[in-house]
């Protein structure tokens, strides 16, 4: 019989995981196993090479020196690039935009190649992005303001192949001045949002859900916690 497990991959947890980012993966785990599905997290560390055939990906964010880490990890194991391809849903939170970019200049100035995941490029602005950020997604599939928390010098630059997650309402997004917040291209989702993003947004947490395991619909999910912090993080 297949394994029906749903395989939850955190990326680089050790080096890539400010701000409780690996929540993600908890949020992801929880919404399958409240709706009957097995789920279990996969951690890939510094000591694994990244596989490629789990189901969906979270990466969080990182200060610059241990991006770099994560950068020269993920580029010597292409594992999360080859699942990316397939179609594996991958999100991508604040340096891990920058990681999969295609480079990014750290705060002292040197430019890093990215795995060019993300046709996106980031440099230091002259000032760092710290508060709380609402928007208004762009993607189909979203129709609710995301929340989160950001914290970051990097601004990041769209390019061609890439589009913006959602319009900034309140706070920096990508801090380049087109008012735009995060990066959407193929199956990857890239936010400047710490939270965890997806206990702050449940609808993103089933858009990726949706995609990981090939349905168009999921048994909803009212949680009054949810809706209680939405609540107080869209009254900033
Ligand atoms: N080091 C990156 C920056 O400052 C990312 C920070 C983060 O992930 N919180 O832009």
């Amino acid at each position: 019989m297949p394994d029906s497990t749903v395989r939850i991959g955190l990326v680089l947890p050790d080096v890539m995981g400010t701000y409780g980012d690996g929540g993600n993966a908890l949020i992801l785990r929880q919404r399958l196993r409240m709706r009957g599905y097995d789920a279990e997290i996969v951690e890939i560390t510094l000591n694994d090479p990244v596989p490629e055939s789990l189901d969906v990906y979270t990466l969080g964010g990182a200060e610059d020196s241990a991006q770099r880490l994560a950068t020269r990890h993920l580029a010597k194991y292409p594992g999360l690039q080859k699942a990316a391809e397939r179609g594996a849903p991958v999100l991508a939170i604040c340096a891990a935009i920058q990681v999969l970019g295609n480079w990014y200049e750290t705060s002292s100035g040197e430019r890093v190649e990215g795995v060019s995941m993300l046709d996106v490029t980031t440099s230091p602005q002259a000032t760092r992005s710290i508060g709380e950020v609402i928007t208004t997604p762009r993607m189909d599939g979203l129709t609710q303001p995301l929340t989160g928390f950001e914290n970051h010098r990097g601004g990041t630059t769209l390019g061609a192949d890439a589009r913006g997650l959602a319009r900034v309402t309140h706070g920096v997004g990508n801090g380049v001045g087109d008012g735009l917040e995060g990066v959407v291209q193929g199956s990857v989702i890239g936010t400047y949002m710490h939270g965890p993003a997806l206990a702050r947004n449940p609808e993103l947490a089933d858009l990726l859900l949706k995609r990981a395991l090939g349905v168009d619909e999921l048994a909803p999910l009212d949680l009054p916690e949810v809706a209680q912090l939405r609540r107080e993080r869209l009254r900033v």
